[in-house]
């Protein structure tokens, strides 16, 4: 008995040290803040670092490619494990949303290649929000493929500051509120959801499949950092109203976590119903980020900081 459990002691030390160091790297992403308030969404609890871990996972999970797949009639996957890109695939040529990191856009183009299209078929680049992991590729994809780069006004200057080896950001097009994006028969609509940067941009499109018409929404991040101003709880309050009128029956995200990518994409195996078609699911995100914007509120409130 003695040797078992000394045998188990160091592992589960070590292992707790492993989960120790990832976090304590969250925490240093988010300015070191305690891991608190905590919510409860349909019976799921939340804290700050607990959505930042399951967003990002590992350094690994994040450069690694996830199986590149259809996701629904012109839609294909093409991003990392958790990092998402999207390839929409019209005659005209194809849309890329979210170049992610410099370093995972050969993971990309190795992804859409693998579906069977050419990278340098890209004609249009997209982006949920000017934060590096999800646009530090952009000048890359542009120079690889000569995409147009296309950007809500309000990222502009965050977008400008991400300038890998020196890099200027490529803005072809800049767009506003309700604006569109057209290639082929495919149309995009960029619905600024502010909170998360200041040009948060949830784009939504409609996709056919089997006779039918689904409304997709690529929803942007909705987390809250470790303060929320009187400002930026209204730009939450007007993301949260936003994306709870958008109509949705494919909910997408800037991290495949945020829609449950990971277990819809082991269903896909299973044949039946495609699993991404799931209007019940396409707002949880939404409500645990409006919950937890809420609670960080309440929090400040008590302690006197506003
Ligand atoms: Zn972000």
């Amino acid at each position: 008995m003695i040797t078992v459990r000394a045998a188990r002691v160091p592992f589960i030390v070590a292992a707790s040290v492993a989960i120790g160091t990832v976090f304590g790297q969250y925490a240093q992403a988010q300015g070191q803040a305690p891991d608190h308030p905590s919510v409860t969404v349909r019976g799921q609890t939340y804290t700050p670092r607990s959505i930042l871990a399951r967003n990002m996972g590992s350094d690994e999970d994040q450069t690694t490619a996830f199986p590149p797949h259809k996701i629904i009639g012109n839609i294909y996957y093409v991003g990392t494990r958790t990092l998402t890109s999207f390839l929409i695939v019209t005659p005209q040529g194809n849309i890329l949303i979210n170049s992610t990191y410099e370093r995972n856009v050969p993971v990309i183009q190795h992804s859409v290649e693998q579906l069977g299209f050419k990278f340098s078929d890209t004609k249009i680049l997209l982006g949920n929000h000017a934060h590096g992991d999800h646009q530090e590729g952009d000048a890359l994809v542009k120079q690889l493929t000569g995409a147009q780069v296309v950007v809500m006004s309000e990222d502009v200057p965050a977008l400008q500051a991400i300038k890998p080896g020196g890099k200027e950001h490529p803005i072809d097009r800049t767009i506003h509120d309700g604006e569109t994006v057209k290639l082929g028969d495919t149309v995009l609509t960029a619905h600024l959801t502010p909170g998360h940067t200041r040009g948060c941009t949830t784009w939504t499109m409609k996709a056919r499949e089997g006779g039918r018409t689904y409304d997709v929404m690529f929803g942007c991040s909705l987390r809250a950092g470790n303060r929320v101003t009187p400002e930026n709880a209204e730009e939450f309050r007007r993301a949260f109203d936003v994306v709870r009128a958008l109509p949705c029956d494919v909910q997408l995200g800037d991290h495949g976590a945020q829609f449950g990518m990971q277990a819809k994409f082991a269903r896909i195996a299973g044949g039946g119903a495609n699993p991404y078609i799931d209007p019940a699911g396409c707002k949880v995100e939404m409500e645990i980020s409006e919950a937890m914007v809420r609670a960080i509120l309440a929090e400040q409130q008590k302690a006197g900081t506003p």
